[in-house]
């Protein structure tokens, strides 16, 4: 058929060439994440602009008087084609990416889905000898083969599957984006139906820059992704691309560094301090890596990822620069400060150490929660035998067995008064008994326990498991005036709790003086009422209250001077920073003396050596509990260490 007698209406491409002039210079303007997605979409951008200017000279260059004008205009629409075909299959990659989906590691689903596109190009290349698509004669007429039905066929394919995709997986996509991607083929197919009917009307290019334009305005916004205060990507950010390149297949390294006792920063040395510590921290990673994209995974965790992977080189190099500037000291403001922390990479992608996305996250979360008392500083996988969510599964297991089974023992940790130079107290400490799976941590189970529900279950046995101790050995014989039991916020919330532990107490034959009930403050405790009430009624009877934990997380002067505490238990991580740095060395002093002065006794926990031990005595603290003295032990063990030390 003869076109180029044809007027044609070429508005419509005019004004789609300079919107998507717009479109690819706001692609660059527009900050975003540096994903397979989006570079898919600009693709789509620059070969639908290409489509475009092909479309222009097709219709324009008969008109004018060039040499060559013939191979010029067989030129020009094969490329037509062409970029047609990569705009078209690029949607089908972008629509892949968004329901996450690209057979999932099934190499032979991937290869058969490029075999239209391959098809295509084959048909292109061989165009010149047959002119199945199309041909353009000495007289620059151009002609239709019969072969261009299979080209629209091969763009019919590549809509379906998209359709086909985006309605299987509707599920993973957001209603917005399912919408956009609906409205996208919708506008392909109307435009590219007008087109067909009225050659003369160049609709269908204007069509697909419309949605095109709707694509990329809808696309989640660039601030989702960032951490406007520290100018460095957030975990969100993370979890995208990395959701990305493991579906893509990609093979790249993940760096972590966890930062410890963060929160005790901010505590300590205020958080103009913190957040200038962990600038410092994200710029030395930004320069020190510029390969390499960071993130701020968490409060106290960064996280590097490197496109580029050479094998466990990469991993192995960049630890050893991390943990040279890590192990140094970091100035913010006048202030200089050494940091313990963790380090460690993965190899993700398929087949690697880590294989998916969730398995990953889970690895980082793990590290995020767990790291601190780990033995190496450089962690690997294998550190972490499990995930967290696995092993928050086992935990749960082992505690279900342990409350059924009785697997709790309580152990004893006694409280050393500086005054009577004797042991005068000791605190209850809950193990899960010994399991194969070696220790577990109470600072693991109880979180674990408080939000399962099974934290009333265990907090009566330990109560009960005190009583029971205090009944059977008379510790007072000893000098030890009362037995401290950790209290869940959980259970004082229970509007119960008080008559229950009087009741264990009359049960068992124990005056409420011999007992002192350790709490700790937490952003939780949101039923105050019941937790003043439970408070007060044991007051009354004679329990006395310690605050614990005082130094950490929420802990805060007002909880102090509201509720009737008797002893205000100082963290032992307020003691071990005191030892590394001035200023909160300046806190220990001023908290063991605001106590004071409100007429409270204090206990310093984490006492591990004479130089802690002489430091408090000098500072005028009158109780102490730590390794120095002993670790927490059995009832038995507990009993003949101060029947010794009377
Ligand atoms: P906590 O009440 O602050 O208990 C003090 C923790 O510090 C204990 O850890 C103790 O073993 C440890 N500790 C004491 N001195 C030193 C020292 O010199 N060096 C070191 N490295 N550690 C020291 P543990 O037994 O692992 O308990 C952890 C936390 O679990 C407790 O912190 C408490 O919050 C909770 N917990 C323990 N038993 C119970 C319980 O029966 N009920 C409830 N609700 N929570 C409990
Ligand atoms: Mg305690
Ligand atoms: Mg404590």
């Amino acid at each position: 058929m003869d076109y180029t007698g044809m007027y044609y209406i070429t508005y419509f491409d005019y004004v789609s060439f300079v919107i998507m002039l717009v479109l690819i210079i706001s692609y660059y303007i527009i900050k975003h994440l540096n994903t397979f997605q989006n570079r898919v979409l600009k693709v789509m951008f620059y070969s639908h602009l290409i489509v475009i200017v092909m479309d222009i000279i097709n219709v324009n260059a008969p008109k004018l008087h060039l040499p060559y004008l013939q191979q010029l205009l067989y030129g020009s629409h094969l490329c037509y084609f062409f970029m047609h075909s990569v705009t078209i299959f690029s949607f089908f990659l972008y629509c892949c990416c968004v329901t996450d989906e690209y057979g999932h590691g099934k190499r032979w689903l991937q290869i058969l889905s490029c075999v239209p596109m391959a098809v295509a190009v084959g048909l292109m290349a061989i165009n010149g000898w047959n002119g199945w698509i199309f041909r353009v004669d000495e007289n620059l007429l151009y002609y239709r083969g019969p072969a261009i039905l299979l080209i629209y066929g091969i763009v019919g394919v590549y809509v379906a599957f998209a359709l086909v995709l985006i309605s299987v997986y509707r599920k993973r996509i957001s209603g917005l984006r399912q919408m956009v991607t609906y409205l996208y083929i919708f506008l392909c197919v109307v435009s590219a139906g007008i087109q067909y009917f009225y050659p003369q009307m160049l609709i269908e290019s204007f069509g697909i820059t419309v949605a095109l334009m709707i694509l990329f305005f809808t696309t989640a916004k660039f601030s989702d992704f960032y951490d406007e205060n520290h100018k460095v990507l957030n975990k969100q950010a993370f979890l995208h691309i990395i959701d990305n390149s493991m579906n893509w297949m990609s093979v790249f390294c993940v760096i972590f560094i966890k930062v410890h006792d963060m929160q005790l920063y901010r505590i300590t040395m205020g958080k103009e301090f913190q957040e200038g510590l962990i600038t410092a921290m994200i710029r030395y990673l930004q320069t020190e890596f510029p390969e390499a994209e960071v993130f701020h995974y968490s409060n106290s965790q960064f996280v590097l990822r490197f496109d580029k992977y050479n094998g466990q080189k990469t991993v192995e190099k960049a630890i050893v620069s991390i943990t040279k500037q890590f192990d140094g000291v970091w100035h913010v403001g006048d202030n200089e400060i050494r940091c313990s922390y963790h380090t460690g990479g993965f190899v993700c992608g398929n087949e690697e150490e880590i294989g998916n996305a969730d398995k990953l996250k889970e690895s980082l979360d793990y590290i995020n929660d767990y790291s601190k008392g780990m033995e190496n500083h450089i962690l690997t996988l294998k550190d972490m035998k499990i995930g967290s969510v696995a092993r928050s599964l086992l935990v749960q297991k082992l505690l279900q067995e342990a409350v059924d089974n009785n697997g709790f023992e309580m152990y004893y940790q006694p409280i050393y008064s500086v005054k009577e130079r004797k042991v005068s107290s000791a605190e209850a400490l809950i193990r899960l008994k010994n399991t194969e799976h070696g220790f577990v941590s109470p600072e693991e189970f109880i979180p674990i326990a408080e939000q399962n529900g099974m934290i009333m279950k265990i907090g009566e046995f330990a109560f009960r498991t005190v009583c029971e101790f205090i009944r059977e050995y008379q510790p007072e014989q000893y000098g030890i005036e009362f037995v401290e039991v950790n209290l869940s916020v959980v259970q004082c919330m229970q509007e119960k709790l008080h008559r229950q532990l009087l009741d264990i107490m009359e049960e068992y034959g124990v005056s409420p003086e011999k007992i002192n009930l350790e709490i700790t403050e937490t952003s939780e405790a949101t039923r105050m009422d019941a937790f003043q009430a439970n408070i007060y009624a044991l007051r009354e009877k004679g329990v006395s209250f310690s605050l614990d934990d005082y130094g950490t997380g929420y802990s805060n002067i007002g909880f102090l001077y509201k509720f009737p505490f008797e002893i205000v238990k100082i963290d032992k991580s307020l003691l071990w920073g005191a030892f590394e740095n001035e200023k909160a060395m300046i806190t220990l002093e001023s908290s063991i003396e605001l106590a004071k002065n409100l007429n409270l006794q204090v206990v310093v926990e984490g006492v591990e050596n004479e130089e802690h031990r002489k430091k408090l005595e000098e500072l005028g603290c009158e109780y102490l509990q730590g390794y120095y003295f002993s670790k927490p032990v059995s009832k038995g063990d507990f009993i003949q260490y101060v029947k010794e030390m009377v």
